[in-house]
């Protein structure tokens, strides 16, 4: 059972603990909890684990604090935990620099989902995995290196912009991007909020991508925070 990684689950609630606990344990993940931030803070820095997952509702200080705390030191993947209709927070905890967040209630295929994504993203960063040079989900395909995306066989014309968005999303697919992070990305950080214009690309580049934009396969809205690519399972 050795080698799948260590994760630190920051988590107050007994019962979710204990069952998110079991179920990595059952997958071969080599897990370690805590009940309030203070602790998780800790573990953090006396672990250093591969992956943490963070409850943000904790009784002794907020989870953004975690993150806050542990980006001082380390880009381990923090995927975050949170409640239903959180927007604001979920914002929040990605733009101090969670890598992604789960919503209660959540499936565990869902959650070992988003894990596996976060580990490998984990991986790519500390630049142990070389980077990718084609990236294909169903019958989407985008050349990095030749800049040349194709939707079911034939080749799409994006501008510019678009195929800036598509291809930040793309190189970050299986994980939510913030509208805040694509603007940066895209316009440069001095952009001022620019969601709507934002918007007006992405209606464009559905229309191009997708066979039916109402009912999105590879982009899909992440309502009040921003976009996610597909990935192939
Ligand atoms: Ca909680």
């Amino acid at each position: 059972m050795a080698g799948k990684g260590t994760i630190l689950l920051i988590e107050d609630e007994e019962t979710i603990r204990d069952f998110i606990a079991a179920s990595l344990r059952a997958q071969g993940y080599k897990t370690v909890c805590a009940g309030g931030a203070r602790e998780g803070m800790e573990l953090a820095a006396s672990l250093c684990p591969d992956l943490i997952l963070l409850d943000l509702g904790l009784p002794d200080r907020d989870g953004s604090e975690v993150i806050q705390s542990v980006r001082k030191w380390s880009m381990l993947p923090i995927l975050v935990i949170s409640a239903r209709s959180q927007e604001k927070e979920k914002v929040q905890a990605l733009d101090l620099g969670a890598d992604d967040y789960i919503t209660k209630p959540f499936g565990i295929s869902e959650l070992m989902a988003r894990i596996r994504t976060a580990l490998r993203h984990g991986t790519i960063a500390s630049g142990t995995n070389p980077a990718v040079e084609v990236f294909q989900v169903g019958d989407l395909t985008l050349d990095f290196r030749k800049r040349l995306v194709k939707a079911a066989g034939t080749e799409v014309h994006l501008t510019q912009v678009e195929y800036k968005i598509v291809a930040f999303l793309a190189r970050n697919a299986g994980r939510v991007m913030t509208y805040a992070a694509i603007i940066s990305h895209v316009w440069g950080p001095y952009m001022d909020d620019n969601n709507r214009i934002l918007r007006v690309n992405m209606a464009n580049i559905r229309r191009k991508l997708e066979k039916n934009p109402a009912e999105p396969r590879y982009i899909f809205t992440e309502i009040g925070v921003g976009y996610r690519m597909a990935e192939e399972e």
